[in-house]
């Protein structure tokens, strides 16, 4: 579970989110807290200020104090507030709980000073005389308070003293952190749910390769994946398509193999063990003409199993090239020198057509030897007697062309493409009887392609066919090649 990309994708997701919020909590919290604390500061100095105006009126309007208990007790009720007066000597004139009244009461000069001064005709209702202003000052007791700063400054009439506004800042604060915690758990649980969504999309098809591969791993080559998507995910399924289309061929072609291979064995081994057994029920003897078939039955599995070898190195890219700058008319010389006798003795015709000042080629001169006596000897398998075989040899753009025509019997237009397939035969039973193995000429397009070539096949049926192979001449000239 811990190591799952789904739980590893969830936690980085949880993280990122829990930071961002954190972060933002953090920033709004404080800025906001900040600017609710001067909002307040603003708010109480002004309703201080104003209980020290009407305080300050009262008095300018009369010239003493009378009636200040009421009022101070009036503006304690309306304010919230405790509110204390004491004249200039600190000695409680009012007090809004009537419990200092004519004691004395300072608060360090913590209170608001409130001065006389002239009122103008603009404040208190037109009358002129002494007015108090209110005077800067804080205190705590009843309370800080805060008075703005008198223009004029005239004689200190009365310290005003108020406690502070029930304070609404804690619990306006206590709110926000509210509404930010909720608000983040809220963002949390919405992420988490989305995160879920999110890495079940991306988990899920990575889930789906994972079976499939594992499945794959176990031999089932029909695995596909079905993901559609565009991105890198959808790639890797693709290729994972591929891959799995790829091994199931090969698995197909493998099985083929075998069964091909089994069925080209079983014959010559029936025909040995039908000898076998009629010599030991007596039924043919083992005389020469016997044992000669036997050994022909032989001959045909050796060279099968031989071509086999051979063909599966050549799949296998396994195959070693001995690569060597070569003369290819000498090849073509040497080769046709070699089937010379036999061709003659069948009543055949060859003839060579080989272009003269050919450049030289880097080849495996065995290999190619090899392929043009395959083209050779089945030119002169298939070929009745008074036919003719021709090998020409010739430069074509960057490759010399090497082909062998000949006026057999030729190939029927249907089995054209399938004449390089192993174990393909025109005629099955009567190549076989022939001794091919039928992988010749699939050997001769391994060896050829090996060599950066390719084959080819023309043919009419009754009239020869002519079969060719072509080596490119700009090879580099190196030594082994594998
Ligand atoms: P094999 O060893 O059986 O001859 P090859 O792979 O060499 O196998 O040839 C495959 C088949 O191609 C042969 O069985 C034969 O039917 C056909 N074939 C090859 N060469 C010729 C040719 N020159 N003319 C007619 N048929 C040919």
């Amino acid at each position: 579970m811990i190591h799952s990309l789904r739980f590893r994708l969830m936690l980085s997701f949880l993280l990122v989110i829990l930071i961002t919020v954190g972060t933002v909590s953090f920033f709004v919290a404080r800025n906001s807290w900040d600017q609710i604390r001067t909002y307040e500061e603003r708010v109480t100095e002004g309703r201080t200020n104003r209980v020290a105006y009407l305080i300050s009126d009262l008095y300018a309007a009369q010239g003493n104090w009378q009636g200040i208990q009421a009022l101070v007790t009036l503006l304690s009720t309306m304010e919230e507030r405790r509110i204390i007066i004491t004249d200039p000597t600190n000695t409680v004139i009012a007090d809004s709980q009537n419990t200092l009244l004519g004691k004395e009461y300072h608060l360090d000069n913590s209170g608001i000073l409130i001065y006389s001064r002239p009122l103008g005709p603009s404040i208190g209702g037109g009358s002129s005389g002494p007015r108090p202003g209110p005077g800067p000052g804080q205190g705590p007791g009843p309370g800080p308070g805060q008075g703005p700063g008198p223009s004029n400054r005239g004689d200190l009439i009365a310290n005003l003293y108020v406690s502070p506004l029930t304070s609404t800042v804690s619990s306006l604060i206590r709110a926000i952190n509210g509404f930010l915690l909720w608000g983040a758990l809220l963002a949390v649980v919405i992420a988490l749910v989305i995160t879920f969504f999110i890495s079940r999309a991306v988990t899920s098809p990575i889930r789906a390769l994972t079976n499939s591969a594992r499945n794959l791993g176990k031999g089932d080559f029909s695995q596909r994946v079905a993901v559609k998507s565009k991105d890198e995910i959808g790639e890797l399924a693709q290729s994972f398509n591929s891959m799995a289309g790829n091994l199931e061929r090969t698995e197909i072609l493998r099985r083929n193999m075998v069964a091909d291979v089994a069925h080209e064995l079983r014959t010559p081994l029936s025909n040995v063990a039908g000898y076998l057994e009629a010599i030991r029920d007596d039924v043919v003897k083992p005389d020469k003409p016997t044992i000669a078939s036997l050994s022909e039955e032989v001959d045909l599995l050796t060279r099968l199993v031989d071509d086999l070898q051979e063909l599966t190195l050549a799949d296998a890219g396994e195959l070693k090239l001995y690569r060597q700058t070569e003369d290819i008319s000498q090849l073509i010389a040497q080769s046709v020198t070699a089937i010379q006798t036999k061709i003659k003795s069948k009543g055949l015709e060859i003839l060579t057509d080989v272009q003269t000042d050919l450049p030289l080629v880097n080849i495996d001169y065995q290999r190619i030897s090899q392929v043009l006596r395959n083209y050779l000897e089945n030119a002169y398998k298939h070929t009745a007697s008074g036919g003719k075989i021709t090998v020409y040899a010739v430069l074509e753009n960057t490759a010399i062309k090497i082909s062998v025509s000949d006026t057999g019997e030729g190939i029927p237009s249907e089995d054209l493409p399938n004449m390089f397939e192993r174990f393909y035969r025109v005629e099955k039973s009567r190549a076989r009887a022939a001794g091919g193995s039928g992988l010749g000429l699939t050997i001769v397009k391994r060896l050829v392609e090996a060599h950066g070539g390719s084959v080819g096949v023309q043919s009419e049926l009754g009239k020869g066919s002519c079969f060719y192979f072509t080596l490119p001449v700009d090879l580099p000239n190196s030594g082994e090649t594998p």
